[in-house]
């Protein structure tokens, strides 16, 4: 891979004594679309901004285009950044706020700057807003500004700390769009940072999934969701959630809050847990809803609907197990079933993901393909 962003084994510890960044190791390819996830404070915000050198890490080094970049000042990394909350000047109108970096920072004419911004707004749809101020613009428009004042320095890096926070749903799918589009059109190596896995497994050409500062998972959106690293990343990634089980190894049973007959394949990768415990993971598409005379070739178990969610062509049925969890199933939108009707669920065994119970790390997934072998996890 040819990379050009790539930070090694960072370390950013605040003098208040909290450890933000931890170890961390990550390339960003020429081009790519790279997207930091995780809950708030796992350490996004931090590790963008040693990136742009408004940070100095405490150890680890930053690198870009093959070269460390830890003595030089953010202005001379070339790097743009846009911030949640655009930072426009708001006395300024829409094309002195896209033209103002380039007049502070190069000696290029009048003419030269108004023709760049000219381009810039058209390429981004707000040519007919130049002469607005920011507080008449909607914000969706203030962030199209936001970033036409980042794209106009032609930067080697462009770095968006959660772009879409302040829009709407519509909105924000909307301009998530466009930034992907704008990104590929630029074709300029991209660190995207959001709490919002659903933001992050669209955008993102590769997801680089953090947790209290450490780098759980690293992988194109697919692979994080189909083989999570561990139990973190299986629980983060996805909506709703992966239904998650804490059970005891018991020869050939898996023993918790309910209880599930494992395979040849299943049986065999919890033999490798550091202890006789595991974690069962069940995406909500993976169980059926059975007619109560379906024959089940695969664990079946009863339990009641609490809800029923209709978001469209699926709903997401909770329903609370007989044996005390709860489950959630995603089913097909025009699903008969009623809340609080018991119903019958198959859980089929290669649907289901195993976790270490001790470390979380990944046993066993369920294979991707139509063969019967599923993959092994180193
Ligand atoms: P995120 O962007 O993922 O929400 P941050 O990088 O902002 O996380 O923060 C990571 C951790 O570092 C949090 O615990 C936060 O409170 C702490 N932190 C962030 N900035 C500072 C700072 N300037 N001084 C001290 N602690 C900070």
């Amino acid at each position: 891979m040819d990379s050009y962003v790539e930070l090694r084994s960072l370390r950013k510890e605040y003098t208040n004594g909290i450890t933000a960044i931890q170890d961390l190791s990550l390339s960003v390819a020429r081009g790519e679309l790279l997207v930091l996830v995780g809950p708030s404070g796992c350490g996004k915000s931090t590790t963008l901004r040693c990136i742009a050198g408004l940070e100095d890490p405490t150890a680890g080094d930053v690198r870009i285009g093959g070269e460390s970049v830890l003595e030089r000042p953010p202005e001379t990394r070339n790097i743009a950044m846009v911030f949640q909350n655009y930072a426009l000047y708001p006395h300024k109108t829409a094309r002195q706020n896209i033209g103002f970096g380039l007049r502070m920072t190069t000696d290029l004419s009048e003419t030269e700057v108004r023709t760049r911004v000219e381009a810039v707004a058209e390429t981004l749809d707000i040519t007919t807003l130049l002469d607005q101020k920011p507080g008449s613009l909607s914000g969706g428009q203030q962030q199209r500004v936001a970033l036409g004042r980042a794209i106009i320095r032609d930067p080697d890096v462009f770095l968006l700390d959660e772009p879409l926070s302040n829009l709407d749903a519509t909105l924000r799918s909307q301009m998530r769009t466009e930034i992907q589009e704008l990104q590929r059109e630029l074709d300029v190596t991209t660190v995207y940072v959001t709490h919002d896995q659903t933001e992050a497994m669209t955008i993102g050409d590769r997801i680089a999934v953090l947790r209290d500062g450490r780098l759980q998972q690293l992988g194109a959106p697919m692979e994080c969701y189909h083989e999570p690293a561990n139990r973190f990343v299986a629980g983060f990634i996805g909506e709703p959630s992966m239904n998650l089980f804490e059970c005891r190894v018991e020869a050939d049973i898996f023993d918790g809050a309910f209880t599930y007959p494992a395979d040849g394949a299943l049986s065999e990768a919890a033999a490798t847990a550091e202890t006789r415990t595991v974690t069962l993971g069940v995406r909500p598409e993976v169980p059926a809803l059975l007619e109560s005379d379906d024959d089940a070739a695969e664990p079946t178990f009863s339990g009641t609907i609490d809800v029923i969610e209709p978001v469209g062509e699926r709903s997401f049925v909770y329903i609370t197990l007989e044996a005390g969890p709860q489950l959630v199933v995603a089913t097909n939108g025009d699903v008969t079933v009623a809340e609080q009707a018991t119903v019958r669920i198959e859980i089929p065994r290669t649907g289901v993901h195993l976790f270490d119970g001790t470390t979380g790390d990944a046993l066993h997934h369920p294979s991707r393909d139509s063969g019967d072998t599923a993959p092994e996890v180193e």
